[in-house]
């Protein structure tokens, strides 16, 4: 499908479209949008939207402020929780541009399509499915996010139980009218916790769909008075939400992870896919797992990864094998969470994917015990490392590595770190609670 101007115009006409916001995603991910009327659209259209990238987080500094919002056509939809009649609510994805019309090197979907283009030059098409887990929380009367959840449903429970259940439906209606087509949902382990997984798509229109799918799902639990968070590990003692990430590579039309022949019906660039996630693991975990919350997820027994290792079943391991064969074949890496950007987590995945096929990196073999049950001998043995434990290990990680880096570029790169480095030092430097339960009176 591609869309022109004109088809644009005409479906707001239609649609009786009153606003367009000209959604985009910051180097934290953190979805961003400008509202216009339909009256600004065809200009928008036509010359894109100036805005001022200095306020915006990473973006640029004052003296280069002016950026350009160029929306993608391809990405227009209208909002089916807004007013009907008297001025629906459209949205346009946007890439963002330098005022000479340059695609801006800090813009995450830029990254994205950077990466995407070297894929294509070796003749490469990726393709991603996303599992985004989340939980849904009751408000105070004041209207402010709480941890208390409003059900003690378990996996896949199903019934009076699950009180969620209505604001999924909803979730799933609104998703189903823009376009999404849901493949599964359900309750998942933790009280309150909910996953919804759509279909999987080219990389770019995946990442599109993660950063639409967050702010729908708040927005509709809101209207059920609920509060949804992504936040990877909200509650001590829990499972945590992460966000599995499905990934495929095509090569004209065939799907060049599978091989009929081989163990498991994985190809050699398969294995060499998964011997470069596995080498660079560490520095991506600073882009699939950015934030100080991020690491008291991966920790041993509640289903999140820990270890560097692969398997064909064992949900321990970082990247899993789902039993599926041909155009379905694919690997499962399980460390992202949703407070990734989408964008940049599935470039930097991709990267480290294709320098395990350009360099033919053998992955060690596949682990089949339960890691979080080995000994530190036997992981010593079988040489599985662990992932970083907390961010900052994590971007020390990145800062040595060269195919990462070069993946997210010099400006998001620059601009991660040092976000990340004030989120770490404030975060250090904090007097939490559990310390005062552990000291106060006992010292
Ligand atoms: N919630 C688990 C995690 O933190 C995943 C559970 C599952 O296998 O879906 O990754
Ligand atoms: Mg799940
Ligand atoms: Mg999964």
């Amino acid at each position: 499908m591609s869309m022109t101007k004109e088809d644009i115009l005409k479906k707001a006409e239609e649609l009786d479209v009153k606003f367009v916001r000209l959604q985009f995603t910051d180097i934290l991910g953190i979805t961003k949008n400008v509202a216009i009327t339909v009256e600004q659209l065809e200009e928008a259209l036509e010359e894109g939207i100036m805005f001022d990238g200095s306020s915006i987080d990473g973006f640029t500094r004052i003296q280069e402020s002016d950026m350009y919002l160029k929306p993608d056509l391809d990405t227009f939809i209208t909002f089916p929780w807004r007013p009907k009649t008297g001025g629906t609510v459209a949205r346009l994805i946007c890439d963002v541009c330098t005022p000479d019309g340059e695609a801006f090197v800090g813009g995450p979907r830029n990254v994205l399509q950077n990466v995407l283009e070297e894929a294509e030059e070796m003749g490469y098409e990726m393709y991603v499915g996303p599992e985004p887990e989340f939980f849904l929380f009751e408000k105070t009367e004041e209207g402010e996010a709480t941890t208390i959840t409003h059900d003690d449903g378990g996996y896949f429970d199903l019934g009076p139980v699950d009180l969620g259940q209505d604001a999924r439906r909803d979730i799933i209606l609104a998703l189903d009218e823009m376009g999404f087509e849901v493949e599964a949902s359900h309750h998942e382990v933790a009280p309150g916790q909910h996953e919804i997984d759509f279909k999987y798509e080219d990389a770019l229109s995946t990442a599109d769909n993660i950063a639409t799918f967050k702010f729908v799902v708040k927005s509709i639990a809101n209207q059920h008075d609920l509060h949804a968070t992504f936040m990877p590990k909200p509650i001590f003692g829990e499972n945590g939400s992460g966000m599995h990430v499905h990934q495929s590579l095509f090569k004209d039309g065939n799907n060049v992870f599978y091989d009929e022949d081989a163990e498991l019906g994985l190809s050699q660039t398969a294995k060499y896919y998964i011997g470069g996630l596995l080498k660079h693991a560490k520095a991506i975990a600073a882009i699939t797992n950015p934030t100080i919350n991020s690491y008291k997820r991966l920790v041993p027994g509640y289903e999140a990864p820990v270890y560097q290792a692969w398997s064909a079943s064992n949900r321990s391991a970082l990247i899993r094998i789902p039993a599926a064969s041909g155009a379905g074949t694919r690997l499962e890496m399980r460390n992202p969470d949703p407070t990734a950007n989408p964008y940049l987590a599935i470039a930097v995945m991709l990267k480290a994917g294709l320098d395990g096929i350009k360099n033919e990196i053998e992955p060690p073999a596949e682990v089949v015990e339960n890691i979080y049950e080995m000994t530190a001998e036997r992981k010593a043995e079988l040489g599985i490392e662990s992932l970083p434990a907390n961010i900052n290990e994590a971007v020390q990680e990145l800062l040595k590595d060269e195919t990462i880096k070069n993946a997210l570029g010099d400006h998001v790169l620059e601009h991660f770190v040092t976000a990340k480095e004030i989120e770490w030092d404030t975060y250090r430097t904090q007097v939490h609670d559990w310390e005062l339960e552990q000291y106060l009176s006992v010292y």
